[in-house]
């Protein structure tokens, strides 16, 4: 195998305290086997195992309240382990969004993780509107986890919605832009006004699919992740590698394509 330089932009991290409830909530949530424990000595040792340089570190509050606290994990988190970039989270009806922007700044957390499903709110809600466009003008990343067919609170269709509401959002669409609701999210973003990560979806869609969205969006769009705990770093590369790419569109997934983005 080349050696690839490689970052994995979507991970979930917990206190030691709370990781073991944690991590089987979220096994239990998508009735999966999680593969690993989410905390961040766990992370660094099985990535770095699996050839992995830098990690997007994450966790969203269910409620308005957790949004500090995690926050401050996080952030403590990164000043541990260097090879973590940190993105904090909000919440639509936290009270001091601007306020609390600013502190992240200053934490050094430079992008902010959405999951509407567990955190209960409609995407395009008009009460979230001014917590995107916050996002936006304070130049932060968001990561949003997009889709699933058991719920409507994070369909593609609501994202693109906002997406027109806000123009220059630096989103990152979990799972392909819409976990098992892939066929909307082929259709439903304007090309070039997104990213995509391609974390906890591989498993579930056809090859024939995973290169319609190449097509549609450009390779260029793509940046690899795992979902840890979710998943296994080794065996979410095979999946990538089994799809026969290029080593040259093999490395801008695994890195170029968001260290370019993002600006590494
Ligand atoms: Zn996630």
């Amino acid at each position: 195998m080349p050696e690839y330089r490689i970052i994995d932009v979507h991970n979930h991290i917990y206190p030691e305290k709370i990781v073991a409830k944690a991590t089987d909530a979220i096994g239990d949530f998508y009735d999966i086997d999680m593969q690993h424990l989410g905390t961040g000595d766990e992370l660094v040792a099985a990535g770095k195992n699996a050839g992995i340089e830098k990690f997007v570190v994450c966790s969203a509050a269910t409620i308005p309240a957790q949004v500090p606290i995690i926050n401050n994990f996080i952030a403590a988190e990164c000043g541990k382990h260097p090879e973590f970039i940190g993105f904090g989270t909000l919440h639509p009806d936290f009270e001091d969004i601007q306020g609390e922007i600013d502190r992240m700044k200053e934490m050094g957390l430079t992008g902010v993780k959405l999951h509407p499903d567990f955190q209960k709110f409609y995407i395009d809600d008009p009460d979230a509107l001014p917590m995107f466009k916050a996002i936006r003008d304070n130049d932060m990343w968001l990561i949003v986890h997009l889709g699933d067919d058991r719920y409507e609170y994070s369909q593609p269709e609501r994202m693109a919605k906002v997406l027109d509401e806000v123009p220059g959002l630096k989103l990152i669409g979990a799972h392909f832009g819409g976990y098992r609701r892939w066929e909307s999210a082929l259709n439903v973003y304007k090309p070039g006004t997104l990213y995509f990560d391609i974390s906890s979806s591989m498993h579930f869609m056809s090859k024939e699919l995973i290169f319609k969205f190449f097509d549609r969006y450009g390779i260029e769009s793509f940046f690899w992740g795992t979902d840890f705990p979710m998943w296994d770093h080794k065996e979410e590369l095979e999946l990538l590698f089994s799809l026969g790419l290029t080593e040259e569109q093999n490395q801008m997934i695994l890195y170029d394509n968001f260290a370019k983005a993002y600006g590494l």
